[in-house]
């Protein structure tokens, strides 16, 4: 009740043990859950859904959750192994999903590319490379 009977100007608002104030290092991909950063990413690069890259077929259901975890599926009409991020400008990333996603946020946000590359735990090389080639791919 110590809360309710001060005024809300004179309140101390202590951080929390384990809160990191604004700014520091624990800003991250991280913080983003995997699971749904590739389920996000999947669906920007195939907004008509999932389907086998090589003869179209939509994914089955029974292999969508494989589908939406990236993992290798065998299209069963052609016989080719793909998976989500086949035939797409995220094939070949070594991003994680998460970093991914963090960086496609920021590199929407009026932030230098040092400080992309910073909070996004990538290169500056990556940051240009996404800035100038993927993005644009995947807005296509
Ligand atoms: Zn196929």
């Amino acid at each position: 009740m110590l809360e309710a009977s001060q005024p809300a100007g004179n309140r101390q608002l202590a951080n929390p043990p384990g809160f990191d104030p604004p700014g520091s290092q624990a800003f991250g991909p991280d913080l983003l859950h995997p699971d749904r950063c590739r389920v996000w990413l999947s669906q920007r690069l195939h907004p008509a859904g999932p389907a086998c890259p090589h003869c179209r077929l939509p994914v089955p259901e029974a292999q969508r959750t494989r589908y939406l975890a990236w993992g290798r599926l065998q299209c069963p009409a052609c016989g080719r192994w793909h998976r989500a991020t086949t035939g797409t400008p995220l094939a070949g990333s070594k991003l994680a999903a998460p970093q991914a996603v963090l960086l496609i946020v920021l590199l929407g946000l009026p932030v230098s590319t040092a400080r992309v590359a910073e909070l996004a735990g990538v290169s500056a090389e990556t940051v240009r490379d996404w800035r100038g080639r993927v993005l644009p791919e995947m807005t296509r």
